[in-house]
């Protein structure tokens, strides 16, 4: 399957662009901020939160990463006047971090600035390993000053459950994932178990601690031990919320979340930039090529 996968994957690129967004339009939210906004709208009315992600990164030039800052915060506007449930997730690199540390201090600044205006949250996505200190290091650094900001951490680093014993528990908010990229062995986890072992060892000791976790994932397994963690440590609801990509299938395992009580909060990312972002994912994890031929051979049944 792993090789039939990146056989696929190999040849998207190639598939007319019209039948790359057949699959692409599942999982993003339209190219403009008004498709979004109302794909959030919806969201919230089936009693889903949303963070919301314009699709890009690695932006090597100063005037876009000032633009994409720009329409942030423009989006956190729409949101409080909407009176939207939703924050905004982003990443490093698409607001300058790869252009000089000053510009991407800047631009974060302005977004950090109207997140609180409209007392919101920003999200900081966490992109491959080559990023995992930069990343860290500045959140640690805005953290000073505002308390409603939040990393991710990936389960599937070696590093990542020292990294987050490290941080001050206090006041903590971080979104656990298990982690997209693709990276080398001797830093990323490659046994799929091991990779859950490590994320119920990360999530065990944040509900110890009191530290407001994002669960994200889709994998039902490791949604059962997380169940099981949640009942044997006697965890409120108010400690954490589940989060799931857009348009990923989940079986009836969302709606079973919100009757329960647990809060799900969806990730919808929308932009011009859909297409590079769907090669792009699929170069760094061939895997996602079985979701394609899967959507593509699904949609009309
Ligand atoms: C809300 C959210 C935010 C994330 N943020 C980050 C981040 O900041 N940095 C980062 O590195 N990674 C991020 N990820 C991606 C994450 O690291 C995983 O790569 C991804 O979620 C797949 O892992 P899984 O836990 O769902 O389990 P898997 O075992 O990989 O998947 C479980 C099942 O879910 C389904 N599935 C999973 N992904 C997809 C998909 N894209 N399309 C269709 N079906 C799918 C499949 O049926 C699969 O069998 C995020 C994921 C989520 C849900």
């Amino acid at each position: 399957m792993a090789i039939f996968n990146k056989m696929i994957s190999s040849l998207v690129p190639f598939f007319p662009k019209i039948l790359t967004y057949q699959f692409a339009k599942k999982y993003v939210a339209g190219t403009t901020k008004e498709t979004a906004l109302k794909a959030i709208k919806k969201l919230n009315e089936s009693g889903y939160l949303v963070t919301l992600d314009i699709l890009g990164e690695h932006t090597k030039d100063r005037d876009v990463a000032a633009d994409i800052t720009a329409q942030y915060v423009e989006l956190y506007r729409e949101i409080d006047s909407r009176s939207l449930s939703c924050n905004i997730s982003l990443k490093p690199t698409h607001i300058g971090s790869e252009i000089s540390t000053d510009t991407y201090n800047e631009n974060l600044q302005k977004i950090i600035t109207i997140s609180e205006d409209t007392n919101n949250f920003v999200r900081i996505d966490m992109e491959s390993s080559k990023h995992t200190d930069f990343t860290i290091n500045s959140f640690l650094e805005q953290r000073k000053n505002n308390l409603q900001i939040g990393p991710v951490f990936q389960a599937y680093l070696y590093r990542t459950y020292d990294d987050v014993t490290a941080l001050d528990p206090e006041n903590l908010n971080f979104r656990l994932c298990k982690g997209i990229y693709k990276e080398s062995d001797d830093v990323c986890i490659n046994d799929r178990l091991k990779i859950n072992e490590n994320y119920l060892k990360i999530l065990r000791y944040a509900f110890e601690k009191n530290i407001f976790v994002g669960i994200a994932t889709h994998d039902t397994t490791l949604l059962e031990s997380i169940y099981a963690l949640i009942d044997e440590l006697h965890v409120s609801s108010d400690s954490f919320e589940f989060q799931v990509l857009y348009g990923v299938p989940m079986h009836g395992w969302n709606q079973k979340n919100l009757d329960n009580g647990y809060k799900v909060r969806v990730y919808v990312p929308f932009g011009e930039d859909w297409y590079k972002y769907s090669i792009r994912r699929l170069k760094e994890n061939p895997d996602i090529a079985g979701y394609i031929i899967k959507n593509l051979f699904s949609r009309n049944t």
